[in-house]
């Protein structure tokens, strides 16, 4: 308990120590919030929908994607939207078990809904070989690699993502499945390819830079820092080595004990300026990569 007292604490105390060193506050106007839980989920989460929705308009953010592991969310983001004015909000699907696993059907309803919302495929995230097995979960995976090549099942995926300009993102796949993956996307047309969590699956610096040679954007997620897996100098380092027009940052905060999406956000922006990250990177990787990635920027 005071562990998650002290994790919930943190942001807001970086806030402040953020705020009094350079003697400004940090605005999220037009920042797109590309990693969003928000409930109702079957994971105990801190917000609804429209909860989050409105803490995000008042923060004068421009954008929301909404993620779930477990359903498609271009719906609720198109009923989120009717209720609050003024911010672009975007859903997706993870290709997880509770959908099918690698079912292209599942990507045919998200573009198919009426709203035209859905903007986001995760390749399986909870249910994904790699993060199973790390975890030493016994039971069902979704591999996405069979025999050393991509699954045959990816090839109908990949063309739906490209033909509707998708932004094809890697869930929770190894390292080495995303550099094998990259190319065949290329290959049918996927044109945006986002490494969710980039850093989480530890990847080598090679493997980093094959994913960033192939163009493929990187995600950052204060989640990360906020569980203490990784550091911003981390970040900081990763972002000086490959440069920031590879790289995205996210909260994927929603969880019930975690701080508010939008204090998460502050606490990123100021903790990566005060690790030395100047604020046209932090626009470039909080503002204008998501809103290209969502096709509100050309
Ligand atoms: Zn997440």
């Amino acid at each position: 308990m005071t562990r998650w007292l002290i994790v919930a604490l943190v942001p807001s105390l970086m806030l402040m120590v953020g705020g009094r060193a350079n003697g400004q506050t940090t605005s999220l106007a037009g920042v797109i919030d590309f990693h969003v839980h928000s409930g109702p989920d079957s994971r105990p989460r801190s917000v609804s929908d429209l909860e989050v929705a409105r803490i995000a308009k008042r923060a004068g953010m421009r954008g929301l994607v909404f993620k779930n592991h477990f359903t498609m969310t271009a719906d609720r983001a198109w009923l989120a939207m009717q209720e609050v004015d003024g911010i672009e909000i975007f859903g997706g699907v993870a290709l997880n078990h509770a959908v099918g696993g690698l079912n292209a059907e599942a990507v045919r309803q998200l573009v198919a809904f009426s709203g035209g919302r859905g903007k986001v495929v995760w390749l399986p995230t909870f249910d994904a070989e790699f993060w199973m097995t790390r975890a030493g979960d016994p039971g069902e995976f979704i591999p996405v690699m069979v025999g050393g090549r991509p699954d045959p099942a990816l090839g109908e995926i990949f063309d739906l993502i490209a033909e509707h300009d998708l932004v094809l993102a890697m869930g929770h796949s190894s390292p080495a499945e995303v550099v094998a993956l990259i190319p065949e996307a290329r290959r049918r047309g996927v044109r945006k390819i986002l490494v969710t969590h980039g850093l989480g699956q530890q990847p080598s610096t090679e493997q980093l830079a094959a994913m960033v040679e192939q163009d493929a954007i990187i995600e950052l997620v204060w989640l990360a820092i906020q569980n203490g897996e990784f550091a911003l100098a981390d970040y900081a380092a990763a972002i000086r080595t490959f440069g920031a027009r590879h790289f995205l940052l996210s909260s994927d905060l929603g969880q019930a004990m975690s701080p508010l999406h939008t204090d998460g956000l502050v606490a990123f922006m100021e903790g990566l300026r005060a690790e030395g990250i100047g604020d046209a990177d932090i626009d470039l990787m909080i503002r204008r990569n998501p809103a290209r990635l969502l096709g509100l920027d050309r």
